[in-house]
């Protein structure tokens, strides 16, 4: 994986709305948007025994393997050719994982430029995952499995804020705001960041 990749690692809640502004982002950036959730839907889809396995521990709402999580990842980065960098959404999700991308105990490295962490209290999380169960309809969407996703955020995924701030690489925005006014402030803070690393 090239050093010089623009990575964003999107943080925050389920339901926060990272999925939303990678979309955005990826057409404003000309940055490829690298799911991990959207990677094991895929080999669930396909029927793959990766994604037979990854089903039934995904819909309990528990973590899939670190290593299988970040082997999935690097073959999909690998195969995308002529991008400047990825939007890394869902990943790292734990400080084991955001080690290995450093290539600590992992055979690859997938370096890490900034992380942009999108802040929404819990409630707003609960009220949001609950409409979105009616709508999309995802087999990870009860209530159980809801909670227990939220959870694992809350003890796993968190301490990583930490982690990207010691590193001096995050970025805070407000999701508690419509998504084109976090989409703007999302854009300025990258903007002012990469003024500053030119
Ligand atoms: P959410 O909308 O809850 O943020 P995602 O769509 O990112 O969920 O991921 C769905 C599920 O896929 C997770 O609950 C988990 O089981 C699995 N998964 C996704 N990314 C990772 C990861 N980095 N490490 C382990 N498991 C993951």
């Amino acid at each position: 994986m090239k050093q010089n990749y623009f990575n964003i690692v999107l943080l925050g809640a389920p339901g926060s709305g990272k999925g939303t502004q990678a979309l955005l982002l990826k057409e404003k950036y000309n940055l490829q948007h690298a799911s991990t959730g959207d990677l094991y839907r895929k080999e669930i889809a396909s029927g793959s025994p990766i994604g037979r396995r990854a089903k039934q521990i995904i819909d309990k709402g528990e973590l899939c393997p670190d290593e299988l999580t970040l082997d999935l990842l690097y073959q999909f980065c690998s195969s995308c050719k002529n991008t400047r960098g990825f939007l890394l959404d869902g990943v790292p999700r734990n400080l084991e994982q955001a080690k290995m991308m450093d290539g600590i105990k992992y055979p690859h490295t997938i370096p890490i430029t900034l992380a942009l962490y999108i802040e929404v209290d819990k409630n707003v999380v609960v009220e949001r995952l609950s409409k979105r169960a009616v709508i999309e309809k995802r087999s990870d969407d009860t209530p159980e499995a809801i909670w227990l996703r939220i959870e694992l955020y809350e003890t796993q995924t968190k301490p990583l804020i930490e982690h990207f701030k010691t590193q001096n690489k995050l970025i805070t925005v407000n999701g508690m705001q419509s998504v084109e006014d976090v989409f703007d402030e999302i854009c300025k803070m990258i903007g002012f960041r990469l003024v500053c690393t030119d």
